[in-house]
């Protein structure tokens, strides 16, 4: 792939490492390629980070064809910079796109920008601990046409963000969650398997309700039976009950999550038993009231692990889980896999990749 590079005259001044946060800030430059029916992918360039000019009869805009990604590149305690396992978030691009009918890159190609734009942008790439630069890359409709069809022409951009430590120091500070019984996130059927922007849309309401209530996130239920665990906020859900673990099968309602797959490889070596399987809410309720239910966590890329302290139901019933503190079991995972990603941890599986 020929990859355009032309470098901003004005970079912006970095924000302190300290002060990151999640998403707040950017970093000087920004890949793009476009797409049309006749040429297919086209134009990739690496440019000044910037607004640009995009029809307003776009299907971005009127029917939501919109899907992005979301992954992180770190700066080892080497100095050398990585890619954590990049091919896993593209290939998941790639097969979540068609459902929304929307054509992608090659996975190579996509990973070859994320890496290009990380090396025009290194400076960008913070050093301390728990830091990173998350990379989103996203995919949107630009023909301007307002017939319901898919679109003719797309276009493929990654913006990079400098991100702290998801819990501002380093221990797991866990969250008091909403069990939303009326909304659901993505139904079966729908579009709940691809990283797409319109399952975040449907699941902005209950998480503002939820906060409004004191609760930091909702976990969400099986769209039919409002019985079965499904995932909490944006991540996938684990529950370590006896001394199993226990993760609700991939569907089409939920998102195959990286972190998912990297805790059930990790947990699976260190001899722990893990079912993928449906858990009802009832199955938890049980398991807490015979002092079963150990652990729960949310994974995802930005938080890694998410400790669940409590479980809040619309009857006033509460499950307060391990005593409202992070659990052992979750901290291991969390260390493990961060310390693969900061190099201090062996990486035996391959996840790695140099930029
Ligand atoms: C992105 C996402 C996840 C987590 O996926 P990772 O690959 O682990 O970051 C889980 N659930 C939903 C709904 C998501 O959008």
């Amino acid at each position: 792939m020929d990859i355009q590079i032309s470098k901003t005259t004005n970079p912006k001044a970095k924000p302190a490492e300290g002060d990151l946060g999640f998403g707040r800030f950017f970093s000087d430059h920004v890949f793009t390629m476009d797409f049309t029916a006749e040429k297919g992918w086209f134009d990739a360039k690496i440019q000044p980070y910037g607004p640009f000019a995009i029809d307003p009869a776009a299907g971005v805009f009127h029917y939501g064809q919109a899907m992005f990604e979301g992954s992180k590149a770190f700066r080892g305690v080497d100095g050398k910079l990585r890619l954590f396992r990049p091919m896993a978030h593209a290939e998941r691009m790639m097969v979540g796109a068609p459902r929304l009918c929307m054509p992608t890159p090659t996975a190579e190609q996509m990973v070859e920008a994320c890496k290009a734009l990380v090396r025009v942008d290194a400076d960008w790439v913070p050093k301390s601990e728990g830091t990173s630069l998350y990379l989103r890359p996203t995919l949107i409709a630009t023909e301007g046409f307002l017939g319901v069809r898919p679109a003719n022409t797309y276009r493929y951009f990654i913006i990079a963000s400098p991100v702290g430590s998801y819990y501002g120091g380093n221990s797991l500070k866990p969250v008091r969650i909403w069990v939303e019984t009326v909304e659901v996130r993505a139904p079966r059927g729908g579009l709940g398997a691809a990283k797409a922007g319109a399952n975040y849309a449907a699941s902005l309401h209950a998480a503002v309700k939820a906060k409004k209530a004191g609760y930091d996130q909702v976990l969400w239920l099986d769209s039919s039976s409002h019985e079965l665990v499904e995932e909490v906020g944006t991540m996938n859900l684990f529950a370590y009950v006896g001394n199993t673990l226990v993760t609700p099968p991939l569907s089409d309602s939920i998102l195959a999550g990286v972190t998912r797959d990297s805790v059930i490889t990790l947990a699976r070596e260190q001899g722990v038993k893990v079912e993928e399987r449906a858990i009802s809410v009832k199955e938890l309720k049980a398991a807490h009231a015979k002092g079963e239910l150990k652990e729960v966590f949310g994974t995802g890329t930005a938080a890694v692990i998410s400790p669940v302290g409590e479980l809040a139901f619309a009857n006033n019933e509460t499950l307060k889980i391990n005593d409202g503190k992070p659990g052992a079991f979750g901290l291991k995972l969390y260390e493990t896999i961060t310390g693969i990603q900061r190099g201090t941890v062996k990486d035996t599986h391959g996840w790695l990749m140099d930029v």
